[in-house]
């Protein structure tokens, strides 16, 4: 079991600990799509009155945990204040809360929190992703936006094309995932992976959680059924 450094970047043994190193600190200095560029520097200044005295990340945020994994996750964005703010997928937020939790549960993690990137939570088994590494504004970042990011998430996908299974969180992860190979098709057979097999669950968002449309029973199922395909 590896984990990423406190700057996201996996400290590694293997050849791909090092490309996915080498990648994260690519990610972290991209400045290609001037709104998400904006937008996240202007959170970062700005701050949330709840964490006035934190120093926000406010670049873009690198994949996170275990180079050798058997599960990709792959979400939609950093959230404003959570991702953004920590410098760590899915941390800081509540999404962020209730993935952890999970996967602690499905002992992909070696405990419940994520705090931030320093912290030394350490996953197994599991590396989580975005299609999109930059906070967006309200959640929602454009068609080319998305397109801008891409080539990040294929380079991924292609390092873990030994994975047999691709946890996406919600929609727009989804169409994401599926939209990678030739003429922006579905294609897994393109990964040089087989069987591949795409989980799609609700974004663990408060929108769905709240609302009772996503329930740890129902998120528990998606992970327990990834670990399986993952043996
Ligand atoms: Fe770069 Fe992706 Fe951020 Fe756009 S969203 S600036 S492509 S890291």
């Amino acid at each position: 079991m590896e984990t990423g450094t406190a700057d996201g970047a996996p400290g590694g043994r293997s050849r791909r600990a090092a490309a996915l190193g080498r990648l994260s600190r690519e990610v972290t200095r991209c400045r290609r799509c001037p709104r998400l560029v904006g937008w996240r520097e202007e959170v970062a200044r700005r701050k949330r009155a709840a964490y006035a005295d934190h120093e926000y990340w406010g670049r873009p945020v690198p994949g996170f945990g275990d180079p050798e994994a058997m599960i990709l996750v792959v979400g939609l964005a950093p959230g404003a204040h959570g991702a953004n703010r920590t410098g760590r997928m899915f941390t800081g937020d509540r999404s962020g809360e209730w993935l952890y939790r999970a996967l602690f549960r499905a002992r992909l993690a070696d405990r419940p929190d994520s705090i931030w990137r320093g912290d030394g939570l350490r996953l197994d088994g599991a590396y989580i992703t975005a299609a999109v590494r930059c906070a967006p504004p309200a959640n929602k970042p454009t068609r080319d936006e998305r397109g801008a990011c891409r080539p990040f998430l294929e380079r991924e996908m292609e390092l873990f094309a030994d994975v047999p299974v691709i946890v996406t969180l919600g929609g727009f992860a989804f169409a994401s995932v599926l939209g990678i190979g030739p003429g922006g098709q579905p294609d897994s057979a393109g990964r040089g992976c087989e069987p591949l097999t795409v989980l799609a669950s609700y974004h663990p968002s408060q929108q769905n959680t709240f609302t009772g449309r996503l329930t740890e029973e129902m998120f528990d199922a998606v992970w327990s059924r990834a670990v399986e395909l993952s043996r």
